[in-house]
């Protein structure tokens, strides 16, 4: 069946903001902040550096960024008026928005003093815990190996913190990632222990966000041990272009990364195993070619629209733009429902940072 993609109003709203940003008003900044107690964003990964917020009315999350330089001539401005309300406008267009907070535990310590952020952060209804400080790689879109030093991080202090998060006031956790820092090959079994002992700790969705490992019957172990999905990123499917930006990942090679996502698929099933691909580092055409590759396999791919980070080689690169996004978008959805595939992820509010809208299908869902 050959569809034809139109999107909404609502839809284009969130490409133009991930593509432009948003500028936001000094009274939305102090409501957003409490007068200065809290920040608007931690800052702390690219793709998450800007504001999550659910459009009012509808299942659509955009994290809209506002700090970058490209946000400077942003089109859409951010009001509040006394923080219960927060309103997107531009040229007499509106759109009511309800902005997601950060979890009440951003700034506080655990008995060792330690930040929980250091090991666990929320975005919208997941939290991510980072096993790994640092990344024994180093792409050039990613500012995690040139922002900490490579190291493992306690087991049982990265418990706690989901512990933590899943009990957050004011931004309970739903469901846990794995992710964080590529391991050294000599870390794999205390990757190994962390993926063991959150599964068995906690009655939420894990998933796992990982490189392929050598022997592709490592995916029956993480599916006996519970673990619920897996995110295995090619991120680029030009290998020029992957060679330059992520020589390591790169190394590994198409063909590993392919067979080890066709192993996923058979033991996770079709649409349950998911791979992100960066929009806006290679030609469309190349990203297209990606899409058809994860899907014919039954992989669902994620977009993640590119996002200059400051600490990175690739900061002077914009975010690809609102019609790369919607050609990309537009091209990739008919590509994928070829295949009876669908975009990534599942989780609705995990979609913030995505090129994905809930369709009305089950296949959506709030954790
Ligand atoms: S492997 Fe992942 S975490 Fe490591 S540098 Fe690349 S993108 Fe960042």
């Amino acid at each position: 069946m050959n569809i034809k993609i139109m999107l909404s109003r609502l839809e284009l709203l969130k490409i133009d903001l991930m593509a432009n940003g948003m500028r936001v008003t000094k009274r939305a900044r102090q409501a957003l902040t409490q007068g200065g107690k809290v920040p608007l964003s931690l800052f702390e990964y690219a793709t998450t550096t800007g504001i999550p917020l659910k459009f009012k009315g509808s299942d659509i999350y955009v994290n809209s960024p506002f700090g970058e330089d490209f946000c400077r001539n942003a089109n859409w401005k951010l009001h509040s008026n006394d923080g219960t309300f927060f309103l997107l406008s531009e040229k007499g267009e509106q759109q009511e928005v309800e902005p997601i907070p950060l979890p009440s535990y951003f700034n506080k310590r655990n008995p060792k003093g330690e930040k929980w952020s250091w090991f666990a952060m929320t975005h919208t209804d997941r939290v991510r815990i980072s096993p790994i400080a640092g990344c024994f790689f180093s792409c050039q879109f990613c500012d995690l190996s040139r922002t900490y030093r490579y190291q493992k991080k306690s087991i049982d202090d990265l418990i706690d913190s989901i512990r933590v998060a899943l009990s957050d006031p004011i931004l309970p956790a739903k469901h846990i990632l794995i992710s964080g820092g590529t391991p050294k090959p000599s870390d794999e079994n205390y990757m190994d222990s962390v993926y063991e002992r959150v599964t068995q700790e906690f009655n939420v969705p894990v998933d796992v966000m990982m490189i392929p490992r050598r022997d592709p019957s490592y995916i029956d172990w993480l599916y006996s041990i519970g673990v619920n999905e897996l995110s295995i990123n090619l991120e680029l499917f030009n290998q020029d272009f992957a060679n330059r930006i992520m020589r390591e990942k790169s190394q590994i090679g198409i063909a590993k990364y392919l067979q080890f996502l066709e192993r996923a698929v058979k033991i996770y099933g079709k649409n349950n195993v998911r791979s992100i691909l960066i929009v806006g580092l290679e030609p469309i055409e190349d990203t297209l070619k990606g899409i058809e590759a994860l899907a014919e396999r039954g992989v669902s791919p994620v977009l993640s629209p590119f996002r200059p980070s400051p600490k990175t080689p690739l900061a002077h690169l914009l975010p690809p733009t609102k019609e790369q996004m919607i050609e990309v978008y537009e091209r990739g959805a008919e590509i994928v429902d070829k295949y009876g595939i669908k975009f990534g992820p599942r989780c609705i509010p995990c979609h913030h940072n995505t090129l994905t809208f809930p369709d009305g299908s089950s296949f959506y869902k709030y954790s």
